[in-house]
């Protein structure tokens, strides 16, 4: 029977036999993770950071070039944002960079750069929400705090066959409450990551291993017969459609680029460009951005396009080819950046854009 949050207000309780069954798999299968052999908790606090929106294979190198850019602490808090976002480059989600160099700072200047043990003080810094606030307590400090991430998630409404979604409010309250039910005095570091590891290596979101699963004879979803009834599928966001156009203007293998701002790629780099309204006139609107900018510089179309996805927008980008008519002056947001050695943090938009036009740059 498929229970939704209404159905699930009665305490559900740990299955007997979980916790042992989980920990004991754990213990034998965990992979190897370099924030794993550690209980410094700027180094966890980094690496579940980095691990919100990206795979473990793609988060490591990024983890060990960043802890040797900032080995601590106060040295990431010292550092301008643009060396911090340069660090990050690549990784996507800048925000996530913003945040952590921001409380950073936050914990240097009120916590004398000590990353605080108090939940409640930890959950005030930026960019620090009640996942990272369980992941950080429970693996650091040892704190009996649960975690509720996709994998996480998934686990539950599984071994509870709780047809819950936790992109829903009542989903994820109800999901949270049951973490927090289930969750162990006896060694909460362990616990988290075994769950999250389970999630990760055997209850995947699709084809879960429920026959390697060691937590199967406790599974409600597995008893049913099935596991990917659970949880719910959430409906995509569409696709948004749009088209942008970009000036491609070379100095020396360098290409121009303007630091952007706004929500989203706020710090990040990129050669100048607009997002175009249907029928509007290319030529015009990009002259007008490079006066803007102060650029004096011939355009011309080059016929070359490239195709760019983010989040949920897939982008169609015109390559307009750029001829300096003066040089460009110096200002805080425009410079020459190699691409292949930036020293900024430059858009996946521009690497994708310094790609398809390499051949001309050698
Ligand atoms: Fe997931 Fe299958 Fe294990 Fe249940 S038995 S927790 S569905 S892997």
């Amino acid at each position: 029977m498929q229970r939704g949050p209404a159905q699930i207000a009665a305490k559900t309780g740990l299955p007997a036999g979980f916790e042992r069954a989980l920990r004991d798999w754990y213990r034998r299968n965990h992979r190897p993770m370099p924030w794993r052999s550690t209980r410094d908790p700027y180094r966890i606090w980094l690496s579940e950071v980095m691990l919100q929106q990206t795979q473990v294979i793609t988060a490591t190198p990024y983890y060990h070039r960043f802890l040797e850019r900032f080995p601590t602490l106060p040295e990431l808090a010292r550092a301008r944002p643009e060396a911090v976002l340069a660090a990050w480059a690549g990784l996507g989600y800048y925000r996530r960079a913003r945040h952590l160099h921001e409380a950073a700072r936050v914990v240097v200047r009120e916590h004398s750069g000590v990353v605080p043990r108090d939940p409640e003080q930890f959950a005030q810094l930026p960019g620090v929400g009640r996942y990272t606030v369980g992941a950080v307590m429970s693996i650091a400090f040892g704190l009996s705090i649960p975690v509720l991430d996709g994998n996480v998630a998934r686990v539950l409404s599984r071994i509870g066959a709780l047809h819950i979604s936790v992109r829903e409010p009542a989903g994820a309250r109800t999901l949270w409450a049951l973490a927090t039910e289930w969750m162990p005095k006896r060694d909460p570091s362990e616990w988290n990551q075994a769950l999250m590891e389970l999630g990760a290596m055997v209850c995947t979101p699709r084809a879960p291993r429920c026959g390697e699963c060691p937590v199967r004879a406790q599974c409600a979803a597995f008893a049913l017969g099935s596991p990917e009834d659970f949880p719910p599928v959430a409906v995509r966001a569409a696709t948004r459609r749009v088209r942008r156009a970009i000036v491609v203007i070379e100095k020396g293998g360098a290409l121009l680029m303007t630091r952007l701002s706004g929500e989203l790629l706020d710090g990040l780099w990129e050669p100048p460009g607009i997002e175009l309204a249907a029928r509007q006139p290319v030529q015009l609107a990009l002259a007008r951005e490079l006066e803007r900018l102060g650029v004096h510089a011939r355009i011309e179309p080059s016929r070359q396009t490239v195709r760019h996805r983010i989040t949920n927008r897939d982008i169609e980008v015109e390559l307009w080819r750029g001829t300096l008519e003066l040089p460009v002056a110096r200002r805080a947001v425009l410079r020459f950046v190699d691409p292949q050695a930036p020293r900024v943090a430059i858009t996946a938009l521009a690497k994708r854009v310094a790609a398809s036009v390499a051949p001309r740059l050698r």
